[in-house]
């Protein structure tokens, strides 16, 4: 199903955009279920993992989380 999505274009996903995140980890602190991560450079939502409870959104201090 998920497959399906992402092949229709309709898969929905947060998208952090690295060029205004200033990695202060607070949306993956706040993500109820561990769908934020982080490698050296750049915060990202697992799309497998997120449930869309868009809870990252607010506290994000730059905004930088879309959906
Ligand atoms: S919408 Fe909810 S589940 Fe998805 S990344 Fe944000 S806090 Fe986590
Ligand atoms: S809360 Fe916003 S600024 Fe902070 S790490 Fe997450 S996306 Fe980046």
């Amino acid at each position: 199903m998920e497959a399906a999505l992402v092949e229709a274009g309709v898969l929905k996903q947060h998208l952090i955009d690295p060029e205004i995140c200033i990695r202060c980890n607070t949306c993956e602190a706040t993500c109820p279920v561990g769908a934020i991560t982080h490698d050296d450079r750049n915060y990202v939502v697992r799309a497998d993992i997120c449930n869309g409870c868009m809870d990252c959104i607010s506290p994000c201090p730059t905004g930088s989380i879309d959906n």
